[in-house]
């Protein structure tokens, strides 16, 4: 790993510093031996799942060390020192993506936490689907408001008079209230998608009471209106916080086709296989608007416009989750 921290001569600038991908390719190794050396692997990715939690914010998967060279004591505190300075670099409010597979194991879903089981117990509160009589999906788009990829989503709806629903983080809301008045505007039905990307289902009533509030708040100041429709990030909530949504006329959606768009960074042809295996008449569809610095959404972009052009050549129509569920948009 040492060797790519020599670099040749063609490869530093007049100064004689390294050039820039130099550098990136040091911090690359940096990180990656951090890893290493604060306990790392499979345990290490599934602490860090609810880790996220506490740290109010979401990460990309983290990635396997690919090295396991054993290191000397000065060398260590050499690079933990660096880690440090890395650390403190890294800019607030940072977004990660965390491997669900592990909030799976790290919450011991019971039975009782199974979505089938939820959606019996809650009939109307709790959906995953819509009506399978009717040959009508609907697309969802959760994590947005993000410039980076929800203004091109916008884009390709518009094009196709499509109308979808997009899943409002509050505190990336209240950075970019033009693409959540831009959202409303162009006709989509805006849920809220709670404050900072928690685990609900690992918060206290108060704390989930206090992500779903204060998104609500957010969102009515934008664009003046109080979403009724709630998606859980990863889509985790216990029966009590459902039991609470119900009581405050809330209704929890979740989603029956994975697009997995948030796995790995997706081809749009991976995309649109995912989607393929599970569609059928009243699905509700999962992709993203918005993402972490490490996620690249291109997929989803460019699988969007095959998408409804599939979808219409089956004979679906392409309706919001309001209109799917037979549901107010708004309370
Ligand atoms: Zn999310």
């Amino acid at each position: 790993m040492y060797s790519i921290m020599q670099t040749k001569p063609e490869e530093r600038d007049e100064s004689g510093m390294p050039t820039q991908k130099i550098l990136l390719q040091i911090v690359i190794v940096l990180t990656v031996a951090t890893g290493i050396l604060t306990g790392t692997g499979a345990k290490a990715s599934a602490q860090s799942a609810s880790k996220a939690d506490s740290a109010s914010s979401w990460t990309a998967e983290p990635t396997k060390p690919q090295v396991t060279k054993p290191q000397s004591k000065q060398k260590q505190s050499t690079v933990r020192q660096k880690k440090k300075n890395i650390n403190n670099k890294q800019p607030r409010g940072k977004y990660k993506k965390v491997n669900r597979s592990s909030i799976k194991r790290a919450s011991n879903r019971s039975e009782d936490m199974s979505w089938v089981h939820l959606q019996k117990k809650y009939p109307g509160t709790f959906a995953l689907s819509g009506s399978r009589d009717k040959r009508n999906v609907s697309l969802t788009f959760d994590d947005a408001p993000d410039p980076r990829v929800t203004p091109v989503i916008l884009d390709t709806l518009s094009h196709y008079h499509i109308r979808a629903t997009f899943f409002i983080v509050g505190d990336r809301a209240a950075k970019n209230p033009e693409l959540v008045k831009r959202i409303m505007r162009e006709g989509h039905v805006i849920g809220n998608h709670s404050y900072n990307h928690a685990i609900l289902s690992k918060l206290p009533l108060t704390q989930f009471q206090q992500q779903i509030w204060k998104t609500d708040g957010i969102i009515k100041r934008i664009v003046g209106v109080s979403p009724r429709l709630v998606r859980p990030p990863y889509g985790e909530m216990k029966p009590q916080q459902i039991a609470w949504g119900k009581q405050n006329g809330f209704t929890i959606v979740n989603w029956d086709v994975d697009s997995e768009d948030w796995r790995n960074n997706p081809s749009s042809a991976r995309v649109l296989a995912n989607i393929k295996k599970t569609l059928q008449p009243g699905s509700i569809i999962l992709q993203h608007a918005g993402g972490g610095d490490q996620q690249d959404l291109s997929g989803t972009i460019h699988a969007l416009p095959v998408l409804i052009e599939m979808l219409q050549s089956k004979g679906y129509d392409i309706v919001t989750l309001p209109e799917l569920l037979g549901r107010k948009a708004y309370r």
